[in-house]
Parts: C-alpha cells; structure tokens; sequence
C-alpha cells in the first residue's frame, strides 16, 4: 500500500501552473528524491502534500485517505480545520530554514509540538526527544539555545523536532540549501541513516551525489510535471529526456 499518492494534482498560482497533473506514488519505506532546476515545481510539491497550500485540482491520499476534502453530497467539500490539522500531525517537514523557536532549548524545541499540540505526556515525550536528539547526534547539545548551534546542528535539531511527532512521511525541502558547504555533510549523514531505518521519505534536493547513493526512486521537475521517473541508476546513467541531460550536465 502507497504511504504518499497524488492523483492529476494540479496547482496554480493566478495565470502560473505551478504543478500541472501530477502522478505519484510513494510506497512504506521507499526514499523518492525530487530533482529539477529553479521553478519546476519541487516546493510546491512537497508542500501540498504537507497542506501547506490547497490544490485546484486531483487528489493527494495518505495512507489511503484523502487529504483536505472529505465526500459530501456526491461532491467534495474542504475538510473542517480540525480534522485537516489532524491530517497534517501524521506528516513531518523540514524546511531549508530550520524554524526553530529560538528561546527554547533544542529538546524543548523537539517536545513543544507533542506536548501542546499533540497533548502527549511531557515525560514520555522528553525520554523520546532525547532518543531523537542522540539519534542526531546531538546528545551532548540539548540544553543549547539555536544561537548556540551551528546551522548543520540546528537543521538537525528540526529533524528531530520532524520525527517527534512519528510521522508517516518525513518531507524534506532543500534541507541543505541554506548551509556552509562544510555542514552539508553532517546533515546528509542523519537523512542516510533515516533511510537505512526504513522511513518513508521525500527529499527536494541539489544533492546528486546524495541522491544517487540513497534514493530508491527519483522524480525529476520540470515546469510543474514529473518529466522522467525511475531508479538512480537508470535516470542518472542513461537519461532519455535531453532536459534531464542538460539538468545532469549542469549540475554533476
Ligand atoms: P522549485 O521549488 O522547484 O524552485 P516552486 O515550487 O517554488 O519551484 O515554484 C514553482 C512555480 O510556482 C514558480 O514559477 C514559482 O514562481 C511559482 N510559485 C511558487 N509559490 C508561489 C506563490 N506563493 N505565489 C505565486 N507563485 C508561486
Ligand atoms: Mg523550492
């Protein structure tokens, strides 16, 4: 069963189609890593999965259920706000700027949303944000301020504040864009072991290195459609759109 589906999903900003009648499947556990240049499409992608902004037209499923509209009277009509922010707690998003609340530590930045909004127990939640924050590798930083960490620790710190909540899909936008090339790596290496665990995940990125060594499947953008689809090998060893070879070219 596909964890993700988008069916004929369609956005567009005024004049501008930004996402023109998008199909995509992602199944439990596959790693889908999203290429294609500026404008393409890639970010309003992710975030209208995340429901970050509505649809104008298809359907986006997660595990099976529709996301944002519910069935009435023979058509559809937009979820109430409640059950859509629901929807919304079982997917996790990391943006290329971390967000992070910047008067709280990095574990009360980690426990904040499953504590209030979630309304789970503070103690369980501190004992998993810790296992979360170790898992980042920052197991010696929780009591730092953002101001304190470095960019690559802060991205991590977000990644853990992701995983907190037990998303079914981790989204990830550009999540290394915004670091000094030095901090790339470390950041890398956490979506690597995240990959290796099983998550099921989708990663906007410019990491071809990265995205060839850890993708299952990748998507590459362009002008709002999925020009080519396929595994790394195949989409990176032989591509058959001459866009995709340009991208390649410019970009490897
Ligand atoms: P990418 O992430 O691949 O660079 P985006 O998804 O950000 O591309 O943008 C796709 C297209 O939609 C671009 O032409 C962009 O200018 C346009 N776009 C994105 N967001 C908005 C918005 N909020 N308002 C108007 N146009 C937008
Ligand atoms: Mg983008």
């Amino acid at each position: 069963m596909n964890v993700v589906s988008l069916r004929g999903v369609t956005k567009r900003f005024g004049e501008h189609t930004a996402l023109d009648q998008v199909d995509l499947d992602v199944a439990e556990g596959e790693v889908v890593v999203v290429i294609g240049p500026s404008g393409s499409g890639k970010s309003t992608l992710v975030r209208c999965v995340h429901q970050l902004e509505p649809i104008d037209g298809g359907a986006i499923h997660l595990d099976g259920e529709l996301l944002g509209y519910e069935h009435h009277r023979g058509g559809l009509r937009p979820l109430p706000p409640r059950a859509r922010a629901a929807q919304r707690r079982r997917i996790g998003m990391v943006f290329q700027q971390f967000n992070l609340f910047p008067h709280f530590t990095a574990l009360r930045n980690v426990t904040e949303a499953p504590v209030r909004v979630h309304g789970r127990d503070r103690a369980d939640t501190e004992r998993a944000a810790r296992e979360l924050l170790e898992r980042v590798g920052l197991g010696d930083r929780m009591g730092h301020y953002p101001r304190q960490l470095s960019g690559g620790q802060q991205q991590r710190v977000a990644i853990a504040r992701a995983l907190a909540v037990d998303p079914r899909v981790l989204l990830f936008d550009e999540p290394t864009s915004a670091l000094d090339p030095e901090l790339v790596e470390e950041v890398l290496g956490v979506l690597r072991g995240l990959a290796r665990d099983g998550l099921t995940m989708v990663v906007v990125t410019h990491e071809m290195a990265f995205a060839r060594e850890v993708a299952d499947r990748i998507v590459f953008m362009e002008a709002g459609r999925i020009l080519e689809t396929g595994p790394p090998d195949r989409l990176f060893g032989s591509p058959s759109s001459a866009r995709l070879r340009a991208f390649l070219a410019r970009h490897t």
